[in-house]
Formats: C-alpha cells, sequence, structure tokens
C-alpha cells in the first residue's frame, strides 16, 4: 500500500523522510551547532493527538521526537533534542571540536561520559561480530567520499594500505573509576567513526531520559533509528513500518513496539553511482569496499537502542545466511527482519507473530535451522 494512504492509520513510518523547509531547535537555549550562528529559536509544537514533538536535524539526518503526558513531555522532549544535539557536537567526525576528531588527530587520548561509553561500546560489538561492524572503518568511509562527499571509487592500491590501519584491535580503551577513559591506538593512523552506533546510542539516551523525566508514553525516528518509550497512551503497542528497499514509496511491513527500538540499515539509504554501479555507505570490513551482496536491509528490533543499530550494520555486511546465523548464535537477546535483493522477507522467529505485510508472505527463521 503507497505510504500516503497508509501515514494516517500508523503511528510512524521508519526511514520517512522529511520534508522541511527548515529546522528548529527544540528548548529553550538549544544551540544545534558548534557554529552558534546557525542556531534557531526552539519550537516544540503541539500534535493533534495531545502530544508534543519537536524536528531535529543532527547526526546528518532528520529526526523527530514525541512525548505525551502533559507539561512535562513537553519539556522532556526539549531536554531529549538538546542532548541530541549535545551527542553530535562529541561524535561527530568532521566537526573539528568534536572528541572523535580530536581522538582522531591525536590532540587528545582521553575522552569521558559519552564518548566513552560509545566508544567501549563500539569495541565490545566490534567483538561480537567478528569485525563485521568495526568503528575503526572510517579512513575507508572516507576514501569512497562518504562524509566528505566527494565521492570516488579508490585504486586497489589506495584501498589496500588504508586497510592496513583499519582493525577494532588496534584501539584499547581503558576507563577508569572516574569515568575518564584513556584511548590508545597501536596505529598511528587508525581513525575512529561512530557513525554505525551513534544514532541508536542517543536513541538509548533519550529513552532513558524519558523514563527519568516520569515520561511513560513516546517515539522518536532518528534517520532509520526508532525507539519508543512504554506503549501508545490507549495502553496499545506503537506501529513501526519497515520500508520497502526497492520502492521507497511503500512498505515491506509492519512491526508492533512496545519499549523498544527498531534499527534499519540499508543500501538504498545513501550511495552513488559510477559507470553502471552502485557503491553504498556500509562497508565490508573485511575486503574495503561497499557491501554488495544478497541483502538489501536488515532491520533489528531491540530492548538496547545501542545494540540495535551496531547489528544493524553488522548483520547488513554479513549476508543472508550468515545474519540468520549470527541471530541463532549469539547471546544478545534481538529480533531480525532481512530483506533480500529479490524482495523476499525473512523475520525471526521471536518477533514472528507480531510482523505483518499488506500482501504476500515472508519466511521465519527458527532457531534450530
Ligand atoms: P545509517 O547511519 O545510514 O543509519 P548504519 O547504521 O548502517 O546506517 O551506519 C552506516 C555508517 O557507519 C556509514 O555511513 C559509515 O560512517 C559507518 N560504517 C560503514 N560501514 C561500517 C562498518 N562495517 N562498521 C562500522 N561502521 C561502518
Ligand atoms: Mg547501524
Amino acid at each position: 500500500m503507497k505510504k500516503m494512504k497508509k501515514i494516517s492509520i500508523i503511528m510512524l513510518a521508519a526511514l520517512t523522510a522529511f520534508s522541511m523547509a527548515a529546522f528548529s531547535a527544540c528548548g529553550s537555549s538549544v544551540m544545534h551547532s558548534a557554529d552558534s550562528s546557525s542556531a534557531e529559536p526552539s519550537t516544540v509544537a503541539r500534535t493533534d493527538d495531545g502530544g508534543y514533538s519537536c524536528d531535529v536535524f543532527a547526526m546528518d539526518t532528520t529526526m523527530n521526537i514525541k512525548a505525551y503526558g502533559g507539561s512535562k513531555a513537553k519539556q522532556a522532549v526539549a531536554d531529549a533534542a538538546q542532548k541530541i544535539y549535545e551527542l553530535d557536537s562529541e561524535l561527530s567526525v568532521v566537526r573539528k571540536t568534536s572528541s572523535v576528531y580530536k581522538l582522531n588527530n591525536r590532540e587528545t587520548d582521553t575522552v569521558d561520559g559519552s564518548t566513552a561509553d560509545v566508544l567501549s561500546e563500539s569495541l565490545r560489538l566490534a567483538g561480537a561480530t567478528g569485525g563485521a561492524f568495526d568503528p575503526t572503518i572510517y579512513p575507508i568511509v572516507r576514501a569512497w567520499g562518504f562524509t566528505t562527499g566527494k565521492y570516488k571509487v579508490p585504486s586497489d592500491s589506495e584501498i589496500a594500505e588504508l586497510l592496513t590501519h583499519v582493525g577494532y584491535d588496534k584501539v584499547s580503551i581503558d576507563t577508569g573509576a572516574d569515568g575518564v577513559a584513556k584511548v590508545t591506538f597501536s596505529d598511528d593512523k587508525t581513525e575512529l567513526d561512530t557513525g554505525a552506533i551513534g544514532k541508536g546510542y542517543a536513541s538509548q539516551v533519550i529513552h532513558d531520559l524519558f523514563r527519568d523525566e516520569g515520561i511513560d508514553s513516546a517515539i522518536a525516528t532518528l534517520g532509520g533509528n526508532v525507539m519508543t518509550v512504554g506503549s501508545k497512551q490507549d495502553g496499545s503497542s506503537w506501529t513501526v513500518a519497515v520500508e520497502d528497499p526497492k520502492n521507497t514509496d511503500d512498505y515491506a511491513g509492519y512491526i508492533t513496539l512496545n519499549d523498544e527500538f527498531a534499527v534499519t540499515s540499508g543500501g538504498y539509504q545513501r550511495y552513488f553511482d559510477q559507470n553502471g554501479k552502485r557503491y553504498i555507505h556500509i562497508m565490508d570490513p573485511s575486503t574495503g569496499h561497499p557491501v554488495d551482496n544478497d541483502l538489501s536491509s536488515v532491520t533489528i528490533i531491540s530492548k538496547s537502542g545501542t545494540e540495535a543499530d551496531a547489528l544493524s550494520t553488522a548483520l547488513y555486511v554479513m549476508g543472508l545466511k550468515k545474519a540468520e546465523d549470527f541471530w541463532r548464535t549469539s547471546d544478545m537477546d534481538f529480533g531480525i527482519i532481512l530483506i533480500d535483493t529479490d524482495g523476499k522477507k525473512y523475520v525471526s522467529e521471536d518477533i514472528a507473530d507480531r510482523f505483518s505485510v499488506d500482501s504476500g508472505s515472508f519466511e521465519t527463521i527458527k532457531k534450530q535451522a
């Protein structure tokens, strides 16, 4: 069914591109950029259904945050927006003032707070996925032009050289009792990128912030990352649409969520075409090339926003069979929705009864293959 028809009956569509003429910060004195000249006045808008909502542009994507529960919801939405802007300015790989930029340029070797947290989680999840998710992939990402906008196909020799600096085992992080972490690189040219985990981490942070502020009904989309707090106000679950990777005007299916996260990684989201070939923004750390396998999207359903984001990227890199096996054997608790390049859908049995399609069918992935 077409998006325009659906939009009124579902609460929100994951991955919907919001077309907004201008983005306004939420919160009374929020600066949404390290460059304060681009900061804008705040607006947290009242929604038709009695909630409070705010659009945010951060982490290179459009976001929307919505919460219910009277004036405290209004404040919580403003606080969540502020938190996202703060995380963006800490984690950006391109802003010269960010903690990650300073680490990459060896201007500092200590980080604290959220940056320390994200980096420790990144290294843990890199290990857990056998390096399919690897936060040291940045030199490769940049060589292909992602983050700089200067898209190109690097030479084999350039890729081979850059790959010698890639590997999560080249970074260690040692967090002291005071929360300050020392970051050590064993290779002088190794650089970090939180692009595949930052939005998920941010969604987890605002989830916890909402809970702390007494909110029990909220929903947010941070690019392809959806966060839900509790249920809808009437007590029913949230319904989130999974975009059809082949036709982004359409939905591949719907999943209900209750205090959970749904994160999608897809090759159709960011890419460039050259000489008839498509190059996507998700890299295979084992080859230094954009992923080109049998998957076209991976959606992870989890109680952890951080894990959901890192795993969506990792399972996309793995391809269909390895992704299924990873789900079967992992000790992390999550569900998966995989769509292959033929449009075939595969849903893990733990979430299959919450997944629905407008037409056609899907295959259920069983724990015992
Ligand atoms: P999106 O950010 O579009 O939601 P992902 O979460 O899959 O998608 O993250 C992709 C981003 O992460 C890329 O733009 C790049 O910065 C970085 N990246 C690409 N490949 C990998 C990888 N294998 N491991 C970790 N980070 C990656
Ligand atoms: Mg990700």
